[in-house]
């Protein structure tokens, strides 16, 4: 199969969709990859390391989608994109296509076969190609609201882990699924003093049997949040409940029982959020203060570290390109319910439910 990578084109978008170490085992199997001239370099892969991989550089993106049978990206195209892409080509990046009506409406009329790394599905209910960027935002996310506590950055001042002779930080993360538990281990490993909230027992039975002896678990509701946040140095949020909004588990009114210079960090603000006061931020404007707690709300945390998510992103979806390029998206889907899980639009049809749903759309 010919497989084409373009560079990314959304603003501050650096990663991408292939490594070099990809490529060659594209390539070893027989198929060609077109990867387009500079794709990688905000990854920390110049072109050569691709054409030495076996790849071909072209120098445009219209080449790129022109040569393709399969296009693979990390970002759901813009609007840039619309017109390049092909009838019977096949995309395979991020869609999210409930959250954006416009995309969805370009991509059944380009007649393409639209396959979101978002909806492929394992047997166990669980998103493989969601998880490598959840451990990426979980750990960053320590490592960000350490960095906060800072007081020149307007955090109460104090050291993740103290010294001896001191108390260390009480870190306190809502929801301990893949985020959570990043953030936990990256704590602990600081030595804070952590605490994972969550609503299943049985997640928190295997915390609890896992995590060191500075983790603790507690049950999350109300009752034990207002008491938790009265003396927390870091807050991080990382509730998600599957295909809703994040509940607000930290309402306005609960920021006057914080203590000056608390610093949230709320991970799940890219549905919703779970602390009300969060608004979505960026990289270049990440912070803003309220009743003098500091939010920090990026919704893309994993684009600040383009070279690790690139790696763990490509690590986890070059199975699934494979078996793609070698069956066709057909054949592989039909063999691979977890592929087929994945297929949102087909030739002008939408066939995933809730993007149906989403917009009123036949399904
Ligand atoms: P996950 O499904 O692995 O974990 C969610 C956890 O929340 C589960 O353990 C669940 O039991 C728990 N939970 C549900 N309701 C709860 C409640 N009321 N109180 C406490 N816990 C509760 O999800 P994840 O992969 O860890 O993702 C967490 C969030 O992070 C999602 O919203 C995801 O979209 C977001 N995320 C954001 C970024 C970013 O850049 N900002 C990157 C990756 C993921």
């Amino acid at each position: 199969m010919i497989i084409g990578i373009p560079k990314e084109i959304k603003n501050n978008e650096n990663r991408v969709a292939l490594t070099p170490a990809g490529a060659q085992e594209l390539v070893k199997r027989g198929h060609t990859v077109y990867i387009q001239e500079t794709a990688g370099i905000g990854s920390g892969f110049p072109d050569h390391m691709y054409t030495e991989a076996g790849a071909k550089i072209l120098p445009t993106i219209s080449e790129v989608y022109q040569i393709a049978e399969m296009i693979m990206k990390v970002k759901e195209p813009i609007e840039a994109e619309y017109d390049l892409i092909r009838e019977d080509q096949l995309l395979f990046t991020y869609f999210h296509f409930a959250s954006y009506e416009p995309l969805t409406k370009a991509m059944l009329k380009s007649k393409s076969i639209c396959l979101a790394y978002e909806t492929v599905e394992s047997i166990h209910g669980g998103l493989p190609l969601l998880v490598p960027m959840s451990e990426v935002a979980g750990r960053m996310a320590t490592q960000k609201g350490a960095n906060y506590l800072e007081k020149p950055l307007g955090g109460k001042g104090i050291l993740m882990g103290g010294v001896p002779g001191t108390l260390p930080a009480k870190v306190m993360i809502l929801g301990g699924g893949v985020v959570g538990t990043q953030a936990a281990w990256m704590a602990a490993g600081m030595k804070a003093d952590v605490t994972i909230l969550d609503v299943s027992l049985p997640r928190m039975r295997y915390l609890s049997d896992v995590m060191p002896a500075n983790v603790k678990t507690r049950m999350s509701n109300e009752y034990n949040i207002r008491e938790m946040i009265q003396t927390a140095d870091l807050i991080i949020g990382a509730v998600l409940i599957p295909g809703a909004k994040a509940p607000h588990l930290i309402t306005r009114d609960m920021l006057k029982d914080m203590q000056p210079g608390t610093v949230l960090v709320d991970v799940a603000v890219d549905q919703g959020g779970c602390i009300e006061t969060c608004k979505p931020t960026t990289h270049e404007d990440p912070t803003f203060i309220i009743d003098d707690v500091l939010h920090y709300c990026v919704a893309n945390m994993p684009g600040a570290v383009p070279y690790t998510s690139t790696i763990a992103l490509t690590n986890a979806t070059l199975p699934y390109a494979l078996q793609l390029a070698e069956k066709g998206w057909k054949k592989a889907a039909q063999d691979n319910y977890e592929l087929a899980k994945g297929l949102n639009v087909i030739h002008g049809e939408v066939v995933y439910k809730a993007v149906a749903d989403a917009f009123d759309l036949n399904y």
